[in-house]
């Protein structure tokens, strides 16, 4: 199999950052992210934060060794008055191994935790298990998201190898919940023609169900021309060689090749039929199949020396789906 990532252990390295803490507008959604980290060990051959500028995404990680100290010189700008709550993260997986070596992501939340800001994570790793007691006493203010794209093994050793087992990641899910954490599950993104079926949504949904999980949703792949490389070499490996035409003239309807920085949605048909069918099964499992929208009062920790940035206002969890 061509692979999109080196056999060796990734490399991992220190770098400055000048700034941490970015805006960002998805459709016509507004948010903030952080990112402690540059590159990512999971290894996904679907990623979107592949983009030419990091070659060695999937092999070298770096961290950002003065994430926490920037981010906190940020928030004490002038520039965030009116905070908007902080994903974490859009270009990483601030879980992943190297965390367990720097530690930047838990310091960083302990900064957005201390500045009275609301977070959501996105995360494939177990790794967060670390940091529970510190969600755990802002649980009013965060929301931990887990993208599970799979509960097939063998299919996801080969998508996503360095991320843990779909099992392993509903134990630790099962800990934030009986927490009192307000966990989802993001099924994200669903490949055509590999992860699709009703069969493996409802294997993903009756774990959701069976572990308390209050929130899910989902999103079709994306294609990119990066993407689409490593999307053939997965749909060869499966032995899906139909995938291909399919892919091309069905699916997503495009000539190769794509050109560099083009996006390629799937086909409006095959989109409203998956993800109205997801919508369906998860809202028949009384889970809401939607970001949860909450207040911000009393934030769970308050500092009285911080600089307050939300000044009481009501924030509503963005949508990012
Ligand atoms: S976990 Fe996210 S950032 Fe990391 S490789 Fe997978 S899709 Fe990319």
């Amino acid at each position: 199999m061509k692979s999109w990532y080196s056999n060796t252990a990734p490399k991992l390295e220190t770098k400055s950052s000048k700034s941490l803490i970015h805006s960002f507008i998805v459709k016509e959604h507004e948010g903030l992210t952080i990112n402690p980290y540059q590159g990512c060990q999971h290894r996904c051959g679907y990623c979107y934060a592949t983009y030419e500028w990091s070659p060695d995404f999937y092999d070298k990680i770096y961290a950002k060794s003065n994430a926490p100290e920037i981010l906190e010189r940020q928030l004490k700008s002038s520039k965030f008055k009116c905070m908007k709550p902080v994903m974490i993260s859009s270009a990483t997986d601030p879980y992943q191994p190297a965390e367990i070596r720097y530690g930047l992501t838990r310091r960083c939340i302990q900064v957005l935790q201390k500045y009275k800001a609301s977070y959501y994570v996105f995360t494939k790793s177990t790794n967060i298990l670390r940091d529970l007691d510190l969600h755990k006493r802002y649980r009013d203010n965060c929301f931990l998201v887990w993208s599970i794209t799979t509960c097939d093994e063998k299919i996801r050793r080969l998508i996503e190898p360095g991320t843990p087992p779909a099992d392993a990641i509903f134990s630790v899910i099962r800990k934030f919940v009986d927490a009192g954490v307000c966990c989802a599950v993001n099924i994200d993104p669903i490949l055509p023609l590999i992860t699709d079926s009703e069969v493996h949504l409802d294997e993903i949904l009756d774990a959701c169900s069976d572990n308390g999980v209050g929130y899910v949703f989902g999103a079709v792949l994306r294609l990119r021309a990066d993407i689409w490389e490593r999307m053939k070499t997965v749909l060869i490996s499966l032995d899906i060689r139909e995938g291909i035409p399919q892919y091309q003239k069905t699916i997503f309807q495009f000539l190769e090749p794509i050109r560099s920085g083009v996006n390629i949605g799937s086909s409006k048909s095959y989109e409203n039929r998956i993800l109205g069918k997801l919508r369906d099964r998860v809202k028949s499992k009384n889970i809401i199949p939607d970001f949860p929208a909450f207040l911000w009062n009393t934030p769970a920790m308050p500092d009285q020396n911080a600089n307050t940035i939300n000044q009481g206002n009501q924030i509503t969890l963005m949508k990012y789906v």
